[in-house]
């Protein structure tokens, strides 16, 4: 067989599409010591991927050298397999490149006057020269599969194969904080991201908002180092999208240790829904094994069962410690607290007629809002998590809202006597009951409110939108721009409609009740939030977006309310058909009674 049809049948192995390019070269960049690092790349990769590096370049031989076959400088002998430290070591990425594209190498080490160009076409070089540049590499790919037309016609639309790409990228700007690295599409700039700590890099790499969902994570053992962090419960999601697992800084996918991690989550979130993760795991090389896959991202481990329950044991630990408070405590994180009957309910979509006749208190033979359901099922696992942390009686005392709600709560409304709301903190809103006290979060309560006005209007496609009279232009990054186009229909339908231009969009029509100065901060959060959302989640795109659309213009925090304001807070959200959570599960109030006040009084 000739040398380049080898080539190209082994190229396939290696190279499925271009995010698989971009992988290989990164990887080459980082284990020749970069600490910069630049992705250019070209309509989704289909025209140009190319890869410039600060690290060590190569010297003419060995620049010509590394298109052949085999051709790794990384192991020299048998026992060096069990040592790796570095990403590649079977030497066939670049060959398996020059096979199906054309390639150039630009190359210079430090010690140097001048460095050497090369270029490769079907496998052969072309033309060789020298140059003078910085030392490092610029590796540059074009018309990847070019003589390969099956291939590349099977190549997905430019939207996937450049999420294909950003997620490779992703995976390795987040294994490596202390590379800077930058990633330009079509001229636009999608990534830039400085030399830092391993928090600052996941937030620069997964999006500011990602700061607070942070738990840190910490163990160190003669057999492993677990560092890094998890999402908290109540951003776990149906798909498993954010779950990102190193193992000596290489991304590795692990059924059986993310089960580990799953199972530290047991009790916390809701099943069929997947924990957030970012994990770093150190291990000495010799005790893994990682080269039973082509593509490598999969892994065993000598050690599994122990690092299993360490993991598992390590994350539990660090879940406990971010929430151990007790009880009513108005700083809290209210994760903990999200109502575990509803998490047995379906994911459907919440309809919205509403019930003009529907008096929420005029129902007094119903269970209250307060009632626990089914504690037994839930306490084991809770309890669990904070064994030696807190007395378990602590435990008894949360309050759980149950989602099997009606009136009796409010019995004690019907009195004629007008009942006094109060406000603390600017944050929650007080009002008494027959037997205690209702504390509504006003915040978390609005979104509920505005969610299902949201939703609401989108069914009926009633009268949702106002026309701006000076139609309001506004310029979007690239990524942006995509997501943009994407949603658009989505958005015409929520109210907010949009033309495309050059460089982002002209904003006609408005969602009724959305303040025009406000729109731009809108719109922008809307976007930002669809590219964190993961298509495989199973809401639709209308139900994220309202949701999205409800947070962002509720009632914050530190808002001061007026008498009547927050008395029609209160009045609305039990108009709601889920008044006691908020559109991400988070309770809306808490109730306080008179057994809880004996409690304290003991
Ligand atoms: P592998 O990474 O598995 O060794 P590759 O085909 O990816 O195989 O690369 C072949 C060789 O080319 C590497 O072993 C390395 O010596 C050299 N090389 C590739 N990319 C770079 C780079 N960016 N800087 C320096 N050397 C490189
Ligand atoms: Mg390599």
């Amino acid at each position: 067989m000739p040398d380049h049809v080898a080539n190209q049948i082994a190229a396939g192995e290696v190279v499925q599409r271009p995010a698989s390019v971009v992988k290989e070269l990164l990887e080459n960049a980082i284990d020749a010591g970069a600490d910069q690092i630049t992705l250019v790349i070209k309509n989704a990769g289909k025209t140009l991927i190319q890869v410039i590096d600060n690290g060590s370049g190569m010297n003419a031989v060995d620049a010509r050298l590394c298109f052949a076959r085999h051709a790794t400088s990384k192991i020299k002998q048998a026992d060096d397999l069990f040592q790796l430290q570095t990403k590649g070591f079977r030497g066939e990425a670049l060959a398996s490149i020059a096979a199906i594209a054309h390639v150039s190498l630009k190359t210079k080490i430090a010690t140097a006057e001048q460095g050497v160009r090369l270029v490769i076409e079907g496998s052969a070089c072309t033309k060789e020269e020298a140059i003078v540049m910085n030392s490092g590499t610029t590796v540059t790919v074009k018309n990847l599969f070019y003589n390969i037309p099956a291939r590349r016609n099977f190549l997905k639309g430019d939207h996937i194969e450049l999420k294909h790409i950003i997620e490779e990228f992703q995976r390795v700007a987040l294994a490596h904080h202390a590379i800077a690295f930058k990633m330009v599409h079509n001229e636009a700039d999608l990534f830039h991201v400085l030399a830092s700590n391993r928090r600052q890099r996941i937030v620069a790499i997964l999006g500011a908002k990602t700061n607070e969902k942070l738990v840190p994570v910490h163990e160190e053992t003669e057999i492993v180092t677990v560092q890094g962090f998890v999402l908290k419960p109540e951003f776990a999601k149906k798909s498993r999208g954010d779950q990102y697992f190193f193992v000596n800084d290489r991304f590795i996918k692990s059924p059986y240790l993310n089960h580990a991690i799953a199972a530290a989550f047991e009790g916390l979130i809701k099943p069929g829904y997947h924990p957030g993760y970012v994990l770093y795991l150190s291990v000495p090389p010799q005790t893994i094994d990682i080269n039973i896959h082509p593509t490598k991202t999969e892994i065993k481990f000598e050690e599994e069962k122990s690092i299993y329950a360490l993991l598992r044991a390590t994350i539990k630990h660090g879940l406990g410690q971010f929430n151990i408070a007790p009880v009513i405590d108005f700083d809290r994180d209210a994760t903990l607290e999200t109502p575990y009957a509803y998490a047995q309910k379906p994911g459907s979509m919440p309809t919205i007629e509403v019930d003009p006749g529907f008096n929420p208190f005029a129902n007094p033979e119903s269970k209250a809002y307060s009632q626990r359901s089914a504690p037994s099922e839930r306490e084991p696992s809770w309890s669990s998590l904070y064994v030696g942390l807190k007395a378990e009686e602590d435990f008894q005392s949360i309050e759980f809202e149950s989602d099997e709600v009606t009136g009796q709560l409010f019995d004690t409304l019907e009195d004629p006597a007008p009942k006094i709301c109060f406000q603390i903190q600017n944050k929650y809103v007080i009002t008494s009951l027959k037997n205690g006290l209702i504390v509504v979060h006003q915040n978390l309560a609005h979104r509920r409110i505005l969610y299902e006005r949201f939703l609401r209007r989108i069914t009926m496609q009633d009268g949702v939108s106002q026309q701006i009279l000076f139609p309001q232009e506004f310029a979007l990054s690239a990524a942006q721009t995509l997501t943009a186009q994407n949603i658009m229909e989505s958005m015409d339908s929520m109210g907010f409609v949009y033309k495309m231009n050059s460089d982002g969009i002209i904003l006609e029509a408005l969602p009724l009740g959305v303040p025009q100065h406000e729109a731009k901060d809108i719109i922008l959060s809307l976007l930002d939030n669809e590219d964190q959302q993961d298509p495989q989640e199973g809401f639709s795109q209308l139900d994220v977006m309202a949701r999205a659309l409800a947070k962002h213009m509720a009632i914050k925090s530190g808002q001061i309310l007026a008498a009547e304001a927050q008395e029609h807070l209160i009045n609305e959200l039990f108009a709601c058909k889920e008044p006691s959570i908020s559109p991400e599960n988070r309770p809306t109030f808490v109730t306080l009674d008179s057994s809880d006040f004996d409690k304290k009084f003991n």
